[in-house]
């Protein structure tokens, strides 16, 4: 089991093509509106504030704030069932996307993850992607 493999996104996915191709080169990018000005994400082919489909790719620092959390103990997955206990969170990007990812670096997710703390992306390689994950800042 300690080789199981972590189940990685399609990098071909229409939508998210561009996102998971700036994620190869370690850059966590999302898209804004050129019409309205507001933020996309995640990655979809119109504005979710004025369903325009003039949508343009920024760069994000990779810095932010958990908005929320939760520990996982247990799964059933072969590659999470080594990860355990795991922090999964919403994290708020300083430029406005708010991303589902994991809390890595810390000794308990239960004790060294809150709402509010300051965290940054660290990179997990893959072939054709990048996994973003954060760690605190
Ligand atoms: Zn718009």
């Amino acid at each position: 089991m300690a080789d199981a493999k972590r189940p990685l996104p399609n990098p071909n996915e229409y939508d998210t093509r561009e996102f998971w191709a700036a994620t190869k080169e370690q850059k966590l990018v999302y898209q804004q509106c050129d019409h309205c000005g507001t933020v996309v994400f995640h990655p979809r082919r119109h504005c979710t504030g004025c369903l325009g489909n003039a949508l343009s790719w920024r760069e994000a620092a990779g810095t932010g704030t958990v908005y929320t959390f939760s520990v996982v103990r247990q799964s059933y997955h072969p590659f999470f069932r080594a990860q355990v206990p795991y922090a999964v969170a919403w994290i708020d990007l300083d430029e406005g996307p708010r991303i589902l990812s994991n809390i890595i670096g810390v000794a308990d997710p239960a004790k060294d993850v809150a709402i509010g703390q300051r965290v940054t992306v660290v990179w997990e390689p893959h072939e054709d992607l990048s996994i973003p994950l954060f760690r605190p800042a």
